[in-house]
């Protein structure tokens, strides 16, 4: 808890939880993310006729784009969104996800407001969450129609335009019309949408990128997936479900909320007595 100094009023440190989808909310050894790996390439070769290295060229995207799909644009390839998407997410063996109780517990317990922020697709989002039975736990979700509406859809920004990109990852290279995570446009995007404080929201995401740049706009960061802390991660979980141990302040508010003055009186000169 913040105080303000003088005054009797205690300001919670955060206001908001914004939390990454895949990898975060549900453990990396799912298997979901290989099955995905494996129709991002399948689709570059059967749908773009990209033969050559094409591991090599996926991975590569994936990490200088933040998303395959943001790469392939960037390259030159042009296709439609919700084609990809239905092939890329849409064939996922969903149910190597199960109901997590223990996860629907914690995220119902924490009082304050929770945001999906997540990279892919709004179907594939909605059909992670309620495999994972925790989809009536959230206020708000930024996906991926959310930074590109389909308006943009397979359109290519103008010259100008595409100068003008803060998400273009390096110099060097061309810059893509997709917006997403860990480009600075995508964040600034979803505080927007969300009505999100930066300063009063704590970040979960598996993605040391993504971590990167929340850290330099001012959020709390959270690595999950990870037990280690590294530059840009305030905190290292190995699990989301070890939310509670490692950051016990989410829930110190609502303790203190809930007890009667009347009570935390009578506790306090009981210890005293
Ligand atoms: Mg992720």
């Amino acid at each position: 808890m913040d105080y303000e100094e003088g005054q009797h009023v205690q300001k919670p440190k955060y206001e908001c939880l914004l939390l990454d989808v895949d990898d975060t909310l549900y453990a990396k050894s799912s298997g979901i993310a290989v099955e995905c790996m494996k129709n991002i390439e399948e689709y570059m070769i059967n749908k773009l006729g990209i033969v050559d290295n094409v591991r090599e060229l996926c991975a590569k995207l994936y990490k200088e784009y933040g998303t395959t799909m943001a790469g392939l644009r960037a390259i030159g390839y042009n296709f439609d969104y919700d084609e990809y998407h239905s092939f890329v997410h849409g064939r996922l063996p969903y149910e190597l996800l199960k109901p997590d109780p223990v996860l629907r517990n914690l995220l119902h317990s924490i009082s304050i407001r929770k945001v999906i922020f997540s990279n892919a697709d709004k179907k594939h989002v909605a059909r992670v969450i309620s495999r994972l039975g925790i989809e009536d736990c959230f206020d708000d979700s930024i996906c991926f129609e959310s930074l590109n509406p389909p308006a943009a859809k397979g359109v290519a920004k103008t010259e100008d335009q595409i100068k003008d990109d803060s998400h273009k990852p390096n110099p060097m290279l061309p810059s893509t019309p997709v917006i997403c995570k860990p480009f600075e446009d995508a964040y600034e995007q979803a505080f927007k949408i969300a009505n999100i404080n930066p300063q009063k929201t704590i970040f979960f995401d598996d993605s040391i990128r993504n971590l990167q740049t929340a850290k330099s706009l001012g959020l709390h960061t959270v690595w999950v997936g990870s037990s280690q802390r590294t530059n840009g991660v305030d905190h290292a979980l190995e699990s989301i479900h070890n939310m509670k141990e490692a950051l016990p302040e989410l829930w110190e508010a609502i303790e203190r909320d809930i007890m009667p003055c009347s009570e935390k009186v009578a506790v306090e000169t009981y210890v005293g007595a």
